[in-house]
């Protein structure tokens, strides 16, 4: 990275010597940063979309000839905003930011990312059980839990810690054939080798490792030949004590559409659930984040990481997010690191987090109550009690239903709704009426009728 500024640096004042003096301060003046290197492009942060595009029509061919005689290879500049930086910045995770460059030298490709380590995983009770749990698998791998399944929700952490195992196994032995797969590119990579019939290459690819890491497993729902296949692979690694670690978003048994041939054995291993960090918790992950991301961790004071931690509660990954648009904010404007300028820097985060979850909450779980109830000529109170009547209970294993297949809530989140009802409840009650939406013609034809009323498409 380096590297890259000074050249930018160098490049810079080359143009400052041959630009006429007012193009220079209009285009160049204002870009000091080199943001990122990725793919060979070396980004530049504009001042505004007017600059950008002004650059990108008259300059960029000339900056790439200038980049060209220092560096032989294709190198070339990117010219993004401040806000796509920010943006960017607010999506993406400080350590896939700050990825080195793949070395060409790099023997596997393992898939790892080597900025993943346990050392910067901050351990709470939300996540205790699954950092021991990889520790002792990292340990020693194929040993004490296999498969390790770890299950949560989004943005908690699941990527980051079965990261740490691969890592840390080849830190201590580089010999080790670690392979990190997203599920997706798992089913890619049939696809293509049943296309083009090339099975030894993808039997080689997942079949030769010691450790094979698997993520969010629930894409494998409805892939019935790659499920096959992944069983198939499963199977081998383990009857050779080979370790394999996988992560889901929810528990085996809860995964939907996949053979239960392989969830059962999901459940062979060990299962680790990871939650929501309490605030306290989220305070130090911010800390820690600051510090991968300055050399000065007193750079934001703690009042700010208090208010930022308050808000983002639900997601790590937001949270990460919140503190670089911060970060990025304050910087990049000059400005103090003061609870206005934070909220400021927030506020369109905020504002659509509010939205996203009260437009949501408010009005349409509203409507679903509403129309299901009337429609039972019962009372929303008695639908969202735990009254065990009959008359009750099918409305509101209806709503749950509805809940379900229009919204695609969390178990949880539905169980919340009805008076902090257990998931298992929820998983019950949607099961019975998928049940009789299969068995029982009459209550098919109610339930699509009321699914359209409450606005499934039809
Ligand atoms: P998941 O795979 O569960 O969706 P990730 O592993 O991608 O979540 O985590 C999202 C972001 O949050 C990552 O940048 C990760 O480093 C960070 N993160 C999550 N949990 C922790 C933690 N306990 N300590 C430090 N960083 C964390
Ligand atoms: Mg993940």
């Amino acid at each position: 990275m380096e590297e890259y500024q000074k050249l930018w640096d160098k490049i810079k004042y080359q143009l400052q010597l041959t630009l006429d003096e007012d193009v220079y301060n209009e285009h160049f003046s204002a870009i000091s940063n080199v943001f990122k290197v990725v793919n060979n492009y070396i980004y530049l942060i504009s001042p505004n979309s007017f600059i950008k595009s002004k650059i990108e029509a008259f300059y960029l061919n000339r900056l790439n000839a200038m980049l060209n005689e220092y560096i032989s290879d294709k190198h070339m500049f990117k010219i993004i905003t401040k806000e796509q930086a920010a943006e960017e910045l607010a999506k993406a995770s400080i350590y896939e930011i700050n990825k080195p460059e793949e070395g060409l030298e790099d023997k596997y490709k393992t898939g790892l990312n080597n900025l993943y380590t346990f050392d910067n995983f901050v351990v709470g009770s939300s996540n205790r059980l699954a950092y021991t749990s990889a520790m002792k698998v990292a340990d020693q791998p194929g040993v004490v839990a296999n498969p390790l399944y770890i299950f949560g929700d989004v943005g908690l952490g699941k990527t980051h810690l079965m990261q740490c195992v691969g890592n840390y196994i080849l830190e201590n032995d580089v010999n080790r054939r670690v392979l990190y797969v997203k599920t997706d590119q798992f089913i890619e990579d049939y696809a293509k080798a049943a296309q083009k019939k090339t099975f030894d290459e993808f039997s080689k690819k997942y079949e030769n490792v010691d450790i094979l890491l698997v993520d969010d497993i629930q894409f494998l729902s409805g892939k019935t030949q790659s499920q096959l296949e992944f069983f198939k692979i499963f199977e081998k690694l383990k009857e050779e004590n080979r370790q394999i670690v996988i992560t889901s978003d929810r528990p085996a048994s809860e995964l939907f559409d996949i053979m239960s041939r392989l969830t059962s054995r999901f459940e062979w291993g060990l299962s680790v659930d990871i939650n929501r960090p309490n605030l306290e918790h989220r305070i130090l992950i911010l800390k820690k984040k600051l510090q991968a991301e300055t050399a000065d961790p007193d750079l934001i004071p703690e009042n700010i990481l208090d208010y930022i931690a308050s808000i983002f509660d639900n997601n790590v990954r937001e949270l990460e997010g919140a503190l670089k648009r911060v970060l990025f904010y304050c910087t990049a404007f000059d400005y103090k690191f003061t609870v206005e300028n934070a909220e400021e820097a927030l506020k369109n985060l905020v504002n659509s987090k509010n939205i996203s979850n009260k437009t949501i909450e408010r009005s349409n779980f509203n409507n679903v109550l509403d129309i299901v109830s009337s429609y039972y000529n019962i009372s929303t109170i008695d639908l969202l009690s735990k009254k065990r009547k009959k008359q009750y209970v099918y409305p509101r294993q209806i709503s749950m239903y509805i809940l379900k297949e229009l919204y695609d809530l969390t178990y949880k989140k539905i169980g919340q709704i009805f008076n902090n009802r257990d998931h298992s409840t929820v998983i019950y009650s949607i099961e019975q009426i998928s049940h009789d939406i299969l068995t029982d013609k009459d209550k098919k034809a109610d339930i699509d009728k009321l699914l359209i009323k409450c606005g499934k498409k039809a």
